[in-house]
């Protein structure tokens, strides 16, 4: 059985005083005995401190996103190598705020993954629909062509070491969620694509739903059969919400 793990995308939110309270209400609500794992993605800055504050707690530290590139004059990049020396084990590539408002393409996607797998950490890997692509029937082919060209870059055997996210473009930070059938169904359809070229792969790898999860629809949402847990954000900024969806996990996976 996949272990669940909820992940906080925290996007570009926060201060010092408020990651800093942020972590410190998450440690207060931890479950000793609870099945799933939590990963936090601060935002650049506040990973040293977030780090910190979270050293010997069974939390995760990741970032939101990754340079394709290992070094060089590339200002304002941060490399993989930079963010496994600053205690991260995940990160983000393909998150669909970098795809439509920073032109990241499928190709660049796979760079980036590659590159995290390249320096240690733990891709998660974003896909998802725009409402317009939905709306045209499109949904399948996109994720797969997404999914696809990781796949091509990468190989199947990447992804025993990767997260995927499926996250509707229309459901991100819009209060719409995808029900849990419509989550279910592109989910399968993801699992599916990873088990034509390796099974045992396909089974074991994570697939987070997010998408406006909150408490109130998490557990529906998490008690589905692909679905192994979710990308949160913004309820991630609050402990009270973030750890509620957190009880879901552990009750429903
Ligand atoms: C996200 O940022 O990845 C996300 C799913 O946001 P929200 O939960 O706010 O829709």
């Amino acid at each position: 059985m996949r272990t669940p793990l909820i992940a906080g995308n925290w996007k570009m939110y926060g201060s010092r005083e408020r990651v800093g309270q942020l972590i410190a209400d998450i440690r207060a609500q931890l479950d000793p005995n609870g099945r799933a794992e939590l990963l936090v993605l601060p935002p650049f800055p506040y990973l040293g401190l977030v780090g910190s504050q979270l050293d010997g707690v069974p939390v995760d530290l990741g970032a939101q996103d990754v340079s394709a590139y290992s070094e060089g004059a590339y200002t304002g990049e941060v490399s993989a190598g930079m963010l496994a020396d600053c205690g991260c084990s995940h990160v983000l590539v393909g998150h669909s705020e970098r795809r439509t408002l920073h032109g990241e393409s499928d190709e660049l996607v796979a760079a980036k993954f590659i590159a995290a797998q390249a320096a240690g950490l733990k891709p998660v890997l974003c896909v998802g629909e725009t409402l317009e692509e939905r709306d045209q029937g499109q949904t399948e082919e996109v994720v797969q062509r997404q999914v696809g060209r990781v796949l091509q870059e990468a190989g199947i055997g990447a992804f025993s070491d990767a997260v995927l996210a499926y996250e509707p473009v229309w459901a991100i930070g819009t209060g719409r969620t995808a029900s849990p059938v419509q989550a279910q169904a592109v989910h399968a359809v993801i699992r599916a694509q990873l088990a034509a070229e390796d099974a045992t792969i396909a089974g074991q790898v994570r697939i987070l739903y997010g998408g406006s999860v909150k408490p109130d629809n998490a557990a529906e949402i998490l008690a589905r059969e692909d679905i192994d847990g979710g990308l949160i954000g913004g309820a991630s900024l609050q402990a009270e919400s973030f750890m509620a969806i957190y009880r879901a996990a552990n009750q429903v996976c």
